[in-house]
Parts: structure tokens; C-alpha cells; sequence
């Protein structure tokens, strides 16, 4: 007896990769990307932004409504925090590549609202692609992973934020790799304190960023 099955849920995004891997053919690329669910809902895929020679990447969860109304990464709140932290810390925005292990806003509609849904490890694994050929294609000297969605999605589901946040990483993706704390979760402690200390704590790891800069130069 034969069944009949339907395409896979998440076929992922290898089948959509551009055969010459700048950034701005991966981009156009993954505009029409149908490599899991999630650009159904979505609005647009919001890649990466930053010179394609940043000697940083940053790598966030994935976008938010702001960003995925607007195209662009990190432009919501979450976004203006972590301009915040980066000046405090010696940084230009400008000067980083910024990204997101998964390119499609995943909510849950609430009436007018639309509420941060977190991606699945399928969905992560499906848009992997992505965020690798941004890798290869921008060979960071420093990568920093914001959060635990971007450190799964790069080093296993076993990665755990509160292990791995404020010292290298060893790995071969960058030659320094670090982890620190999603901006939105700084947005989601639950008192000004508390969201006052983690900021503090998020400028404090941004600052090893801004060291070993120095120390290349
Ligand atoms: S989330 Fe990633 S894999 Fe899924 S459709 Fe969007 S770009 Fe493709």
C-alpha cells in the first residue's frame, strides 16, 4: 500500500542558495526563499545588514515585527537597546554586520497584535544555510551570538547562554567567538533594576568586543 505525503515542512534553504555566494546575490536569493514554513505569514525575509567587510558579526533569534515590517535587522526595540549597549561599549553600528539565525518573523497573532513566537530547531536547521553563507561570505574575525537561538543554531542544542556568555568560544567559524544575552531579554526582566543590571551586564561582554578590536589593530 502506497501513502501519499505532502512536501516536507521544513525542506530547508540549501535548495536556494544563489551558485555564486556574495552577499548581495544571497540576499536577492533568499528574498524568495520557501525553505520552511514561516515566510508564509511573514512579510519579507529580512537578511543581514552591514558592510560586507565587518571585522564583527553579530547573530540575533530572528526578526521582529518592526524589523519585519521594515526589512531591516535589529530596527524594534530590542534593535535601539542594542545600539545602546554598542555605543557604551566603543561601537559603531555601522560597522558591524548584523544578522539573524532565521530570516522569517514567527509570531502568533493576538488580535491587533503580534506576539514574538520563539522559531523551532526544525526551522532554525532549515534556515541555517543562510546564515553560514553569510559567515563564509563576511569571514568575521569576531562573531557574537546574541542569545541562546544563535548559539544553538551554530553549536548544537546543548548550548546553554548562561554557560557559554562572556568568554571565547573555540571554534573555527571566526577567531574569536562570543556569546552574550538577546537584547530582548533585557527588555523582559521584570523590573527597572534588573533590566538596568542585565544592560550593564550586556555593555560588560560588547566591551571584550571592543578590546580585542584594539588588540588586532
Ligand atoms: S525562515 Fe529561513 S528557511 Fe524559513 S522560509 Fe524564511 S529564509 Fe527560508
Amino acid at each position: 500500500m502506497t501513502s501519499r505525503r505532502g512536501p516536507p515542512a521544513e525542506p530547508g534553504a540549501e535548495q536556494f542558495l544563489p551558485s555564486r555566494r556574495t552577499l548581495p546575490s544571497l540576499r536577492r536569493a533568499a528574498d524568495g526563499c520557501r525553505g520552511c514554513p514561516l515566510y508564509v505569514n511573514a512579510t519579507q525575509t529580512v537578511f543581514g545588514e552591514g558592510p560586507a567587510r565587518a571585522r564583527v558579526m553579530f547573530v540575533g533569534e530572528q526578526p521582529g515585527d518592526a524589523e519585519d515590517r521594515q526589512g531591516k535587522p535589529f530596527v524594534g526595540p530590542a534593535g535601539k537597546l542594542f545600539d545602546k549597549a554598542l555605543l557604551e561599549a566603543g561601537l559603531t553600528r555601522s560597522e558591524m554586520y548584523v544578522t539573524n539565525a532565521v530570516k522569517h518573523f514567527k509570531f502568533e497573532q493576538r488580535g491587533k497584535a503580534r506576539l514574538h513566537k520563539r522559531p523551532k530547531p526544525g526551522e532554525v536547521g532549515a534556515c541555517l544555510p543562510w546564515l553560514r553563507s553569510e559567515i563564509t561570505a563576511i569571514k568575521p574575525e569576531i562573531l557574537v551570538l546574541l542569545g541562546a537561538t544563535a548559539g544553538q543554531a551554530l553549536f548544537g542544542a546543548q548550548f546553554r547562554i548562561t554557560q557559554e556568555r562572556g568568554r571565547p568560544i573555540a571554534s573555527e567559524l571566526a577567531s574569536l567567538v562570543l556569546a552574550t544575552a538577546h537584547p530582548s531579554a533585557i527588555l523582559r526582566a521584570p523590573d527597572a533594576q534588573a533590566r538596568a543590571e542585565s544592560f550593564q551586564e550586556l555593555v560588560r561582554d560588547l566591551k571584550l568586543v571592543t578590546r580585542a578590536l584594539r588588540r588586532k589593530r
